[in-house]
Formats: structure tokens, C-alpha cells, sequence
């Protein structure tokens, strides 16, 4: 179920800072009359790597798509990088060209090639000259090791290829932070390792990330700190040695033994 992390992971830039770049305080959420997100408290410094685990239903994409606010809470308060998220559109669109995000089903547009997906944001809405958006695109699709692809539609690539095309497109916006929905659950197993590759190059090189993803592996070798989600609420968080080897409460136990 996991892939295992065999390659040595460069630490040297990996630091977590004292600056706060997610805050969250007493925050719920219902839809409609579901309480889906329950008295949520989550501070997360610059350059931590979260993994959210969970089971299924327990809450862990809608809580990151209220980070970006494709999802609306309603009390308590999320702070982005200093900019609280209320329905003020200006906190919003700062919000979200400071943070990107990576889905599932990777969500490319099928219609524009590799390199129109990456160019179109920054072209209209940073307004980068479609030139430099090109350069910037193209290093970033090195970056995934798919320079070749640049001029193929996402239907031609693999699940793997559009996968690491999508995190370069939201590394095109030049993101502080990311966020990442079980990225390699929609994946055949022998994509998921450049998948996980491309994540830690970009942990290895101090992203702030929140990734919700089974990978327990890279939760291992990436992870500064695992939360675990059981109906809406936070239930643990842990370093990854203690998570995995000490779990505190009977549902993180339960579930570890299912997924392990
Ligand atoms: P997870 O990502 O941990 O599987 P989700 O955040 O997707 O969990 O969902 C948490 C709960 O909220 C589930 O019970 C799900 O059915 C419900 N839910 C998710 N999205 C909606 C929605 N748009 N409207 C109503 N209920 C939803
Ligand atoms: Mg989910």
C-alpha cells in the first residue's frame, strides 16, 4: 500500500522556522447540518512537511481546501501567511496565489498543452509576459523531468507524467506553501515512486507542505509531524518515530493497524 522511501534525504535545508505560516484557531465547519470539521487548532511554522492521515470521511480534504478556501468555515478563524481568510475576496486571492494545490485527479485543463497549463495563471492573473511564463514553465517541467512533454495535451501523458505536471504548474505561481490531496491514490504503483520523488525534492528544498496521502513511507522519511484525523477532528499529532511507534489513542492504534 505504501512505498517504501530508499533513497537518503538531504536534510540540510529542511529547517523548520519560528514563523507561523498557517494558523488555525477553534475552527468548524458543517455541511449543511453535517459538523464536519470539529474545534480544528493547527499551527503550522514555515518549512514543516505535515502529512494528514485518517480514514476515509474523517474530514482531511476538507480541511485543507479551507485553507485555501475552496471550502467556507464557519467559526474560528484560519490565518495564511499573516492574511486571515474571511469572505473578503482581496484576503482571498492573496491567500491563493500563495498557496498551492495539488489534487487527486490532478484537475489539468485537457484542452491546453503542458506548457498552457503552467503558463495560464501566471499570464493572467500575476499578468508575467507570456515569454518569461514560458522560462519559468520550462524550468519547472525539468524540475519534474518532463521538459519533453511541454507541447503534448494531458490526455497523451501518464497518470505520473500529469501528476508532476500539475505540481509544476502550481510551482509556477510561485507558491510559499502547498498543499497536496492523496496526490498518488489515483496512480498505477510503479508511478507513484516519481511522484514521491518530486515531493521531496521540494521538501528537501524547505517548501512548507501539507500532504493528506497513505503514504506512510514518505510520511516517515519526509514527515516532521503526522496528524491523524478521526470524524472531523484532530485526534493526535506526533513526530513520525513516535506516531508510528507509540500511537496514543485506541482509534490511531486501530488504524495503523489496518494500513501498516
Ligand atoms: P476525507 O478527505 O478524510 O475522506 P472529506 O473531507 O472528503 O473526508 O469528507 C468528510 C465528510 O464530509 C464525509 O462524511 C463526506 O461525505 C462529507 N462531505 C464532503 N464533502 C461534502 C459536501 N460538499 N457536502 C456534504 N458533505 C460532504
Ligand atoms: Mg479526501
Amino acid at each position: 500500500m505504501s512505498e517504501a522511501i530508499t533513497r537518503k534525504i538531504d536534510r540540510s535545508h529542511m529547517e523548520v522556522s519560528d514563523e507561523v505560516a498557517i494558523d488555525i484557531r477553534a475552527m468548524n465547519k458543517w455541511y449543511g447540518t453535517f459538523h464536519v470539521l470539529r474545534d480544528i487548532n493547527l499551527t503550522v511554522h514555515k518549512g514543516e512537511r505535515i502529512v494528514i492521515a485518517g480514514p476515509s470521511g474523517s474530514g482531511k480534504s476538507t480541511l485543507i481546501r479551507c485553507i485555501n478556501r475552496l471550502e467556507e468555515h464557519q467559526s474560528g478563524h484560519i490565518v495564511v501567511d499573516n492574511v486571515e481568510l474571511t469572505s473578503d475576496i482581496k484576503n482571498i486571492d492573496k491567500v491563493r496565489s500563495e498557496v498551492g494545490m495539488v489534487f487527486q485527479h490532478f484537475n489539468l485543463f485537457p484542452h491546453l498543452t503542458v506548457l498552457e497549463n503552467c503558463t495560464l495563471a501566471p499570464i493572467w492573473v500575476r499578468k508575467v509576459p507570456k515569454k518569461q511564463a514560458e522560462a519559468t514553465a520550462m524550468q519547472f517541467l525539468e524540475k519534474v523531468k518532463i521538459p519533453e512533454q511541454a507541447h503534448k495535451y494531458p490526455g497523451q501523458l501518464s497518470g505520473g507524467q500529469q501528476q508532476r505536471v500539475a505540481i509544476a504548474r502550481s510551482l509556477c505561481m510561485q507558491p510559499k506553501i502547498m498543499l497536496f490531496d492523496e496526490p498518488t491514490s489515483a496512480l498505477d504503483p510503479e508511478m507513484i515512486k516519481e511522484v514521491l520523488d518530486t515531493m521531496i525534492e521540494l521538501a528537501e528544498e524547505g517548501m512548507t507542505m501539507l500532504c493528506v496521502t497513505h503514504e506512510m513511507g514518505f510520511a516517515q522519511a519526509v514527515a516532521n509531524r503526522v496528524i491523524f484525523m478521526d470524524q472531523g477532528q484532530i485526534v493526535e499529532q506526533n513526530n513520525p518515530h513516535d506516531f508510528f511507534n507509540n500511537p496514543q489513542s485506541e482509534r490511531t492504534k486501530l488504524f495503523l493497524s489496518q494500513i501498516l
